[in-house]
């Protein structure tokens, strides 16, 4: 039985912030082995203008190919309602949208307020055709306005609560430290209750594992990480991306947790990434170890 959920953001958040492009075919192959290692939801792409983020440009075909591995919730990002009709005509199962809590962060992401943002939402929901998941971000401070106030991210959540089929609190920029994520989760949580969803953490300072086990230690059991860390923010210059796959289900199983995730499949998976973009640095302790001795994977 699975006891912690994680969702691979690699394909879109990694791949994404990468520096080096990676081939459609490539993605299959990758996207493909994350399914074989046991991951049972995969962020493939975000539904983006692909003038902005060629890297993007594929999702749609990308979306589709997923669709034909089994037992994968197939996620895809979207910024805005063309984008999220875009993703239920490739065949998304769940879309995902950004919402960020900072006020400057969002008028120069998406050119929208966060309260203009929450209605391009709530208009997707009414509309419907894949599930939707509300994505709360800079949840924990801002690379352009600095700190975030809590007020401020409980009242977004709140109206996402809504109408998202769930809610998820994202430590975009790396700025989270574990007080931090499990006093603004907790806060969350007593207002929303079970629609308070995932954990999206990113580990620009190396707080990732950190945040993810506070996190966990409140209830959190939806994680989202990315292989090898892949990826990174174009305002932390040398940060890594994502909280790390590998070193997240390491911490995981050897706690007790299952995630159902085959590990030695995981690194097999990562051999994939790292010859279709050799270039583009990759991260993460446990893969370069190796299992410990006598290791055993939660039951
Ligand atoms: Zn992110």
């Amino acid at each position: 039985m699975r006891q912690v959920h994680i969702c691979e953001v690699g394909p879109r958040d990694g791949l994404q912030n990468a520096k080096h492009l990676m081939s459609t075919e490539a993605k299959k192959a990758w996207i493909s082995a994350l399914a074989a290692a046991g991951l049972r939801e995969i962020e493939v792409g975000s539904f983006v203008p692909p003038k902005l983020i060629p890297a993007m440009a594929d999702t749609g075909e990308i979306v589709r190919f997923s669709r034909t591995l089994q037992n994968v919730k197939v996620v895809a990002l979207a910024p805005n309602l063309k984008g999220f009709q875009r993703a239920v005509e490739a065949g998304a199962h769940k879309v995902t949208f950004p919402v960020s809590a900072s006020r400057k962060h969002s008028e120069s992401n998406v050119r929208m307020t966060p309260e203009q943002m929450v209605e391009e939402v709530r208009r997707c929901a009414e509309l419907g055709g894949a599930e939707i998941e509300g994505a709360v971000s800079t949840a924990f401070g801002c690379t352009m306005q600095g700190a975030v106030p809590e007020d401020d991210v409980v009242r977004i959540a709140v109206s996402l609560a809504q109408f998202c089929d769930a809610v998820a609190l994202a430590d975009t920029v790396g700025y989270a430290n574990p007080a931090q994520v499990k006093r603004i989760f907790s806060r969350v949580k007593r207002e929303i209750g079970d629609k308070l969803e995932g954990a999206h953490f990113h580990n620009t300072r190396g707080l990732g594992l950190a945040n993810a086990l506070a996190a966990y230690e409140v209830g959190v059991r939806n994680f989202d990480s990315s292989m090898g860390g892949l990826g990174g923010c174009p305002f932390a210059p040398g940060a890594s991306g994502n909280v790390i796959t590998e070193d997240l289900v390491f911490m995981f199983e050897s706690m007790g947790a299952s995630t159902g995730i085959d590990l030695e499949k995981l690194f097999k998976a990562r051999e994939i990434l790292v010859n279709a973009i050799p270039d583009e640095p990759v991260y993460g302790h446990t893969a370069l170890a190796g299992l410990p001795k006598g290791f055993r994977a939660a039951a």
